[in-house]
């Protein structure tokens, strides 16, 4: 028993999100993408990361006109891939993140939410 609870311990900062969502993300299903939302809201070993990532978008970065052509699944799957291994996706998945109002509601916005509240000089954070 006690192994478990290590092995949960160990892996608590490490993917945790059911294959089902994030199948049903990569395709587009909304009841996954609100999950994943609403997931992304409250978990913070896989909001940090995200926010740390998205928040080094430069806006000139969002508003260059050749974004390349990048379908949402291949967006989707690279921020997945990076909450599971750390690694960075390519500036262009990221930029489509940001950018498509598909991908922007459950991956952007919980970070988005967050990064406008540390931001805000009155909000110590210290809340609760
Ligand atoms: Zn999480
Ligand atoms: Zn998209």
């Amino acid at each position: 028993m006690s192994e478990l609870k290590d092995l949960a311990s160990q892996t608590a900062a490490t993917w945790h999100i059911p294959d089902q969502v994030r199948v049903g993300v990569l395709a587009g299903i909304e009841e996954h993408e609100r999950w994943l939302q609403a997931h992304l809201l409250s978990c913070n070993d896989c909001r940090a990361p995200l926010i740390d990532l998205l928040g080094k978008l430069a806006k000139a970065e969002l508003t260059r006109p050749e974004l390349a052509q990048v379908t949402c699944s291949e967006a989707r799957n690279a921020i997945f891939h990076f909450l599971e291994t750390g690694r960075e996706p390519a500036l262009d998945l990221l930029r489509h993140i940001v950018t498509c109002e598909l991908c922007a509601e459950p991956f952007y916005e919980p970070a988005k939410a967050r990064v406008v509240l540390e931001h805000d000089p009155d909000d110590t954070g210290e809340a609760g």
